[in-house]
């Protein structure tokens, strides 16, 4: 939303294609504490004020889901969605973010929505009063601990390591924390449901002794990272072993007029504040790029395509 409000000031005809409600991943958060300017503000309201403010500027939004991205012969890109509308535009700025990694235990996929969640802003509410585990030991597990815990009545963080990778403040929180506890060097083996098929217990291991365990729990919430949505990328473009899009310092992939901004690329950090960042360069790169086009600086099949659109 970023790149689209500074492609929007830039004047670019620019259409933000998005599968549902604009947000990302501030919609899978409560508070935000961390964007500058607003010391507390819900998540789904920062979605709403970028959105706005990238309308004022003219960007359009459409609500459609891109199933494939590609760079025609002609050298514009075109962006089909399962609607079959197709998109084409002289550049693109990818900012499709992630979607959360799988545990891959027995029983995870078979209760999800039965005690097994992937969003604590979304899901917490239905476990008040309950005993649930968090699994993960980064910024997203730690920060939703603390935060279920304002349902749950016991919250337990289950972590593979004796060490958290999350950043120093959202431990001290989780430390201080009168309701977690923490369950380090452990893993799950797999999520136990009852008759009725909703989540009742975990089978843990611990990874030094291998002893087996059973951690009686009816909700089990997993933040164990994030997969790069890239697979609407045709054609081969960089990325790293985990799959995040490489980019020049100008947001630039290794496909030329195509810029990633966001949680989708190679990063220290996926924060508000950096994916913003991004956008911004992107856009601007974006906005370099096409007046590179039009004035003939670019490679001559380049040139000759010409176009506004973004
Ligand atoms: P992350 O930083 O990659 O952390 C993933 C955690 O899950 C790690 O502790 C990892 O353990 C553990 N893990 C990975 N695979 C596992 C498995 N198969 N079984 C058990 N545990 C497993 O992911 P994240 O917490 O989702 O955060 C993603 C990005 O968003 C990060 O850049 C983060 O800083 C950012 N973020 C920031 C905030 C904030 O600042 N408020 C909030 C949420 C997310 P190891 O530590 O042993 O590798």
């Amino acid at each position: 939303m970023t790149a689209a409000l500074y492609c929007g000031r830039a004047m670019l005809n620019t259409i933000v294609l998005e599968r549902g409600i604009s947000g990302g991943e501030l919609l899978n958060t409560e508070v935000i504490e961390d964007y500058p300017g607003f010391e507390h503000i819900l998540g789904h309201e920062l979605a709403v004020k970028f959105e706005s403010h990238a309308k004022k500027f003219g960007a359009k939004f459409v609500q459609d889901t891109v199933v494939t991205l590609k760079k025609l012969p002609d050298t514009t890109f075109e962006a089909v969605t399962d609607s079959g509308n197709l998109y084409r535009a002289p550049t693109a700025i990818v900012t499709s973010g992630g979607t959360p990694i799988k545990l891959n235990v027995p029983g995870e996929t078979e209760y999800a929505g039965k005690g097994v969640s992937y969003c604590a802003v979304c899901d917490g509410a239905f476990f008040r009063g309950h005993r649930i585990a968090v699994i993960g030991g980064g910024d997203a597990a730690v920060e939703e601990a603390d935060f279920l815990t304002r349902y749950a009545e016991k919250v337990y963080l289950v972590h593979r390591r004796d060490e958290l990778r999350a950043s120093k403040i959202l431990q001290k929180r989780l430390f201080e924390n009168p309701k977690i506890e923490l369950i380090w060097n452990t893993v799950v083996e797999r999520v136990e449901a009852d008759a009725q098929g909703l989540v009742n217990s975990l089978r843990l291991r611990n990874v030094d002794t291998h002893a087996e365990s059973t951690l009686t729990v009816t909700g089990m919430f997993v933040f164990v990272g994030f997969r790069p949505n890239t697979g609407i990328i045709e054609g081969h473009v960089k990325h790293d072993a985990m799959g995040y899009l490489e980019t020049d310092m100008n947001m630039e992939t290794s496909i030329k007029g195509l810029f990633a901004a966001g949680d989708v690329r190679v990063q220290l950090t996926r924060q508000v504040t950096t994916a913003a960042g991004d956008g911004t360069t992107a856009a601007i790169a974006a906005e370099k790029y096409l007046a590179a086009r039009r004035s003939g600086n670019l490679e001559p099949e380049i040139a000759a395509s010409g176009g506004y659109a973004v």
